[in-house]
């Protein structure tokens, strides 16, 4: 008896509800459905949160009043709150935006010429462990939903310098996407879907360390982008930088993106290959690199080491990295030598760790 009473009683915590950014257009209208609203009603909220910016239910005018407020009493429609914000001297700007749980991931703002693209977390923390990386030795707490990764584009928009919208996403934050598909591939249909972000699929890449198993199964669904952490043209190299590559040595990965369709010098594959000094950057390491991309259509971005106190690792004098990437040059494949945006306040690749950078209030 006592049970039952205590199961009735008011529940005295605070009530986590249903988060609107939590479904894909087509499964709101589904929601929506079952609660007798026609698809329309889904189309005008999935308008108002992406297309628009606007996640407050009162603001959203074309809706009925009492829809308003009923969906307003079900629903919550944000996942991230800013805590605080920094820019960078080259116009770099990152955030880091709480959960609701208190949990802080980071994105960051990265404005060129010709596009600005905004670098998104799809977990807190990550389980990698990569030796080099500063969230790797964060640890994982846990996958984000797919509300607040895509919150994270609704949040940080309003952060972009005057009249920027932000063009391109690369889901090279915190985490590793591939072992969070289920909400991550969500995330990427509100991103694509032509009356929420309309993004062309191309302007959206997710980056893996090399999740075998998870590859096919992300590009069958969405066709993005893909990104591989290279780092390494050995086994026993990067075993130590990438512990993942135990589980799914060089030859499986690959083999595997090898077997990928829909890849052709138009679509490539991305590589990153993190340049450290006496680790990787030696010349006998360029040769094995062009060995093992040769005859795939692969871009590869060579990515100087950013230091940090984490990691015994730095990057190579310029020398010996225009010489590693002349060797590569040569040997044909597409290289860019990328340069390092953000470091002044921790927001350059690997580097996003949470850390207290020079901030201004939110
Ligand atoms: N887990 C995914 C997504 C993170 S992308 C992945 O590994 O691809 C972040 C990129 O920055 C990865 O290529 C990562 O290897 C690279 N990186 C990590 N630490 C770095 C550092 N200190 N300097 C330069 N690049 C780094």
């Amino acid at each position: 008896m006592t049970e039952l009473r205590a199961s009735t009683a008011p529940d005295p915590r605070p009530k986590t509800r249903p988060n609107l950014k939590d479904f894909t257009p087509a499964a709101l209208r589904e929601r929506l459905a079952s609660e007798g609203l026609p698809a329309y009603r889904a189309d005008q909220i999935v308008g108002w949160l992406y297309a628009k910016g606007v996640d407050a239910l009162d603001e959203m005018t074309d809706l009925p009043r009492e829809l308003r407020e009923t969906l307003a009493e079900r629903y919550d429609t944000r996942a991230l709150e800013v805590r605080s914000v920094a820019e960078s001297s080259d116009g770099t700007i990152k955030a880091a935006l709480a959960t609701r749980d208190d949990r802080v991931v980071e994105a960051v703002i990265i404005p060129e010429p010709e596009r600005t693209t905004l670098c998104v977390s799809t977990q807190v923390g990550c389980p990698l462990t990569c030796s080099f990386c500063a969230t790797g030795a964060l640890g994982f707490t846990r996958n984000l939903t797919t509300a607040e990764i895509i919150d994270q584009l609704c949040r940080m928009q309003a952060l972009a310098p005057e009249g920027r919208r932000i063009t391109n996403i690369v889901f090279m934050g915190m985490g590793e996407p591939l072992l969070n598909l289920p909400n991550l591939i969500p995330a990427i249909e509100i991103l694509l879907h032509p009356k929420a972000f309309a993004m062309a699929p191309r302007r959206v890449t997710v980056s893996t360390a090399g999740v075998v198993p998870q590859i096919g199964k992300l590009l069958d669904a969405v066709p993005v982008n893909l990104a591989v952490s290279l780092h390494a043209a050995t086994d026993a190299v990067r075993d130590v930088l990438v512990p993942l590559n135990k589980k799914f040595p060089l030859a499986e990965l690959m083999g595997t993106l090898r077997e990928l369709p829909r890849i052709s010098r138009r679509h490539p594959i991305f590589f990153e290959y993190t340049l450290m000094e006496g680790v990787n950057d030696a010349d006998e390491d360029a040769r094995r690199l062009v060995a093992l991309l040769r005859g795939l259509p692969a871009k590869l971005n060579v990515i100087p080491m950013n230091a940090h106190d984490d990691a015994p690792y730095r990057a190579p004098s310029d020398e010996v990295a225009h010489r590693f990437m002349g060797i590569l040059v040569r040997g044909g494949i597409t290289t860019t030598l990328r340069k390092s945006r953000g470091a002044d306040i921790d927001a350059a690749c690997g580097q996003l760790a949470n850390r207290e950078a020079p901030s201004l209030p939110a």
